[in-house]
């Protein structure tokens, strides 16, 4: 079908928005919907794109309730954590991004060079084109919608792929986005892994994935295909180091929150506890207390979200199961509900190395806690995990030394000192990973970039350039002028 026989509001677009489990035909039909709406907007200014990230804006809000509804009945998280985690975080990055839109666009001036001598050079954000956003179902709302603030900031059209694991909140979103926009600006498209695959056969500009490691590899293939760009937003084991001289409490509290908020299933979560052999007990007395302070005084752990599938439940439990089995202790009772796919906030000392929890991310309510003697060998351990370079790497220290040591001899994705999660709340921070954890940067300017080519230009006066200085025939006199600028050295 041509792309003009396609009028907004005509039945079948209307199809098309709605459909749960889209034909290939359906899919290349929105797409060139989008191609045709991306080269329009290359002409166009600024000014739509604040209206579309108004216009999102609005619809979160007039969404809130029926997304933080969603939420809770997909997997269980209560509306004030969704709030706090999601619709948050979202209406900031878009007041950001309204705050900055026209310094990110404009014109940067790349100064003179010697031999550009009579040219002005500058860069220019264009942007990509066609974007496809695949987002994964523990942050949902901010996965899908954040990337798409970042993508519409750009300049660009989106196509979303969100999770089937959190089936109600993925039909909100369509909803929500197909009341905020025009489907050749943005649509949301339905549907598992096959959904994702078909969409992966078009030529995207940009594909923008958050999700596992495993399938972020699969994207990247299928990427190569039309060397679309990519940015991975992935996982891997986050660790937390607490060091003899950290304060144990506060890093007690801090690590507490991170890692049992979204009961553990978040993807910058701290995966796992290095504490110096010193401090040990006393560290997990005050996560035992932290514990029973946030957790306990209401049953069965009212504010922890549960599991999202029966897959990640069983794997959940099998995998405590097998850590003590090797040798672990609990520190509290494990308590697993499972006609509510709910585990209690679960600490474990003395994980085995062979454990299934020590060698995959955990994603889940689980904590081991693990003991260091020096330095050089946690260093050694921390940057020579199978599972790659962290997402993220949490640093309880008062030692500026070791603070130092550990930021410059491993490698992360980000880095907090004395707190943990926060380097994603900080607007001008970019968030991502590093191979395996991630490729490229996500939110605010970063996060722009990624949706932009940033184009080099360079306006050459007619007549003398200085380059031409040195156009052949190689003369002696070239020779002798190309001598001379070694010399300079400039
Ligand atoms: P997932 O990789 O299983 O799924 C993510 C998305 O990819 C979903 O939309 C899914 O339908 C799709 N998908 C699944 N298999 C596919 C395939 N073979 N081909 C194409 N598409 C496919 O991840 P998940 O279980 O939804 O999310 C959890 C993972 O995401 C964890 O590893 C977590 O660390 C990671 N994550 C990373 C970030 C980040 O910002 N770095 C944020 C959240 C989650």
């Amino acid at each position: 079908m041509a792309v003009s026989a396609l009028n907004n509001n005509s039945a079948e677009t209307k199809h098309l928005q709605s459909l749960a489990n889209p034909t290939h035909v359906a899919l290349h039909q929105l797409w060139e919907l989008q191609k045709a709406r991306a080269a329009s907007n290359r002409t166009a200014g600024t000014e739509w794109r604040k209206t579309l990230l108004k216009k999102l804006y609005a619809a979160i809000e007039l969404f809130e309730i029926r997304l933080t509804d969603a939420v809770f009945q997909d997997f269980g998280r209560v509306e004030t954590e969704t709030r706090i985690v999601e619709i948050y975080p979202l209406l900031t990055e878009i007041q950001f991004n309204l705050k900055n839109i026209e310094k990110w666009t404009k014109q940067h001036s790349a100064g003179r060079t010697i031999m550009t001598l009579t040219a002005k050079a500058w860069t220019k954000a264009e942007p990509k084109g066609v974007s496809l956003i695949i987002s994964p179902w523990n942050y949902p709302i901010f996965l899908t919608l954040g990337p798409l603030i970042s993508a519409i900031a750009a300049g660009c059209t989106a196509i979303l792929k969100t999770s089937e694991l959190t089936p109600k909140v993925s039909v909100v979103l369509q909803e929500l986005v197909r009341d905020a926009f025009l489907p050749e600006e943005a649509a949301v498209v339905l549907g598992d892994a096959q959904s994702s695959q078909a969409l992966l056969d078009l030529p995207f500009d940009h594909i923008f994935f958050t999700g596992s490691t495993q399938v972020g590899s699969i994207i990247m293939q299928r990427a190569a295909q039309h060397l679309s760009s990519v940015t991975l937003e992935l996982g891997g084991k986050s660790p937390v180091i607490v060091d003899e001289t950290a304060n144990l409490k506060d890093a007690a509290k801090k690590v507490v929150w991170a890692k049992f908020v979204n009961a553990g299933q978040t993807c910058i979560a701290p995966d796992f506890v290095m504490v110096h052999h010193a401090v040990q007990k006393r560290f997990c007395e005050a996560l035992i207390a932290e514990v029973m302070r946030a957790y306990s005084d209401k049953a069965p752990h009212h504010d922890l979200a549960k599991i999202v599938s029966e897959r990640h439940y069983t794997r959940l439990k099998k995998a405590v199961e097998e850590a003590i089995g090797m040798g672990a202790e609990a520190l509290l009772p494990v308590q697993a509900h499972d006609e509510q796919r709910a585990i209690s906030p679960t600490l474990l000392l003395n994980v085995s190395q062979e454990a299934l929890l020590m060698r995959e991310e955990i994603f889940g309510p689980v904590l081991p806690i693990k003991t260091y003697t020096n330095m050089s060998d946690l260093v050694h351990y921390l940057s020579t995990m199978p599972s790659g370079k962290p997402l993220a790497m949490y640093i309880f220290s008062e030692s500026e030394v070791h603070q130092e040591r550990l930021l410059a001899e491993v490698s992360a994705g980000g880095v907090c000192i004395n707190d943990c999660l926060i380097h994603l709340v900080h607007k001008r921070l970019p968030f991502g990973g590093v191979n395996q954890s991630g490729i490229g940067k996500s939110k605010g300017e970063y996060g722009f970039w990624e949706f932009s080519n940033r184009k080099a230009v360079i306006k050459q006066k007619s007549g003398l350039a200085p380059f031409s200085l040195f156009f052949p025939p190689y003369t002696e006199e070239v020779k002798k002028r190309l001598d001379w600028l070694f010399k300079l050295k400039i």
